[in-house]
């Protein structure tokens, strides 16, 4: 069996970031075989009994799942020449992560980030109809109109028009003196949207077509996972095993 440095096999299998997992290493949290140890470098493998605060830890996952409230102001790439890049909101404890999909710059919310493509793959494959779900804020009042129209799939100028959407508005309301240059109409809804597609700038362009625009987008959820409340802009976590089950 594959022998890996001792915090590398603990970061790998979850256990934290790897410098999380050098200083619990370097507490005495961590026991091999037994007996604890204080050295990160030592070699481990599967067939070492290892536990982490009375935890046995088994072996490392084959791949990491990292569930991102990505903030405003971060391109969804692995690398970009300009901006700064989700990546940096990740530990870069395994290379080859890559964002799942993306979402556009000024877009907040979640955005899963792996090493595992085939996963990326079932969840970007448009055969798959992957919902998404987006909580919107528009200049114009979002009407039942529209909510019809979405349920009906609109022409965005893309080859087919979009899949049935399901749009709920949640509020409306007539914006203050002092917000109308941000809602030059003067009317303000809030929405939910649901999508099963994810065409470039899809919800804008849809949000478009019906003489409205998004002010404020963020994505409260994909397929099974969603953004837990307590998870802040710009922090991630793993995802828990349960989560993990539910995604495969
Ligand atoms: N639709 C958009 O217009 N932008 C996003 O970031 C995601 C969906």
């Amino acid at each position: 069996k594959k022998a890996v440095r001792l915090d590398k096999f603990l970061a790998d299998a979850g256990a934290g970031t790897r410098s999380e997992v050098k200083k619990y290493i370097q507490k005495g949290k961590v026991q091999v075989n037994g007996v604890p140890v204080k050295k990160p470098e030592i070699k481990v493998s599967e067939e070492d009994e290892i536990i982490l605060d009375g935890n046995r830890i088994s072996k490392a996952s084959e791949f990491v799942y990292y569930l991102l409230h990505k903030p405003a102001g971060y391109i969804s790439a692995t690398e970009d020449k300009r901006d700064r890049t989700v990546m940096e909101l990740v530990p870069s404890d395994r290379k080859d992560m890559f964002p799942v999909g993306r979402l556009d710059k000024d877009t907040e919310g979640l955005l899963l980030i792996t090493d595992d493509g085939a996963l990326a793959h079932e969840l970007l494959s448009p055969k798959k109809h992957v919902d998404k779900t987006y909580y919107a804020v528009t200049d114009g009042c979002m009407t039942k109109e529209d909510v019809q129209r979405f349920a009906e799939g609109l022409e965005i100028g893309e080859k087919k028009p979009t899949m049935p959407a399901k749009l709920e508005i949640l509020s409306t309301r007539k914006v203050e003196e002092t917000e109308l240059e941000q809602y030059p109409s003067g009317w303000s809804s809030e929405i939910q949207l649901t999508i099963k597609e994810g065409k470039f700038h899809q919800v804008k362009r849809m949000t478009e077509t019906v003489g409205k625009k998004v002010i404020y987008l963020k994505r409260i959820s994909m397929g099974v996972l969603t953004l837990p409340d307590d998870l802040k802009k710009g922090e991630c976590r793993q995802l828990t095993d349960e989560e993990e089950k539910k995604l495969k």
